[in-house]
């Protein structure tokens, strides 16, 4: 059997500390499908396909990543394309309350709909990422801070080349 994970998230940009998850998971994982969701509440400032494209080109030297949208219900997609194992990245406290109750929200419904518990595996950031988050980028950007140490280098390459973040508020 493959065994395939499914790492779902809103990569708003994605950053190193994204790509340091899946170079790590890549390793003991036949296959990782980045999910980038498409109705996320949170208020992206990059377009969907910006989003997948960013995602697409920062990993392209790993030969076993895909990139998908996410429409709708994660466990949903998951059941459809048989994935058994949602993976996430773990920062710090805060993330972990989160992300427990996720697990479990998931877990549930995934049982309650399919009959099917779906699992999900976590990955604790590595030291030097620790204090990336998405948000953050932004914030830094508006303040006029540097980003490049935060996102691989084609993702702040397109971020300057375009402007974008830079004049945040007229986007
Ligand atoms: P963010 O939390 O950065 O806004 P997402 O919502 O796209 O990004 O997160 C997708 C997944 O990646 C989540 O599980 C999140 O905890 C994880 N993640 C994000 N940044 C890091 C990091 N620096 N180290 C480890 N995991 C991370």
């Amino acid at each position: 059997m493959q065994r395939k994970a499914l790492y779902p998230g809103s990569f708003d940009p994605f950053t190193l500390g994204h790509l340091d998850i899946i170079s790590r998971a890549s390793m003991f994982f036949d296959e990782v499908t980045i999910g980038v969701a498409t109705n996320n509440k949170k208020k992206n400032i990059l377009s969907l396909d910006e989003r997948l494209r960013l995602a697409s080109e920062a990993t392209a030297e790993l030969t076993n990543i895909n990139v998908v949208p996410i429409d709708g219900l994660v466990i949903d997609y998951a059941r459809n394309h048989d994935f058994r194992v949602l993976l996430r990245g773990i920062r710090a406290a805060n993330d972990f309350e989160q992300e427990l109750e996720m697990s479990q929200i998931n877990r549930s419904l995934s049982l309650r709909k399919h009959n099917d518990a779906i699992e999900t595996i976590f990955l604790m950031t590595s030291p030097e990422y620790s204090f990336i988050r998405a948000s953050r980028v932004w914030e830094l950007l508006e303040l006029g801070g540097d980003i490049s140490a935060l996102l691989p280098d084609s993702v702040s390459k397109y971020l300057e080349e375009n402007n974008i973040g830079y004049f945040q508020k007229t986007r």
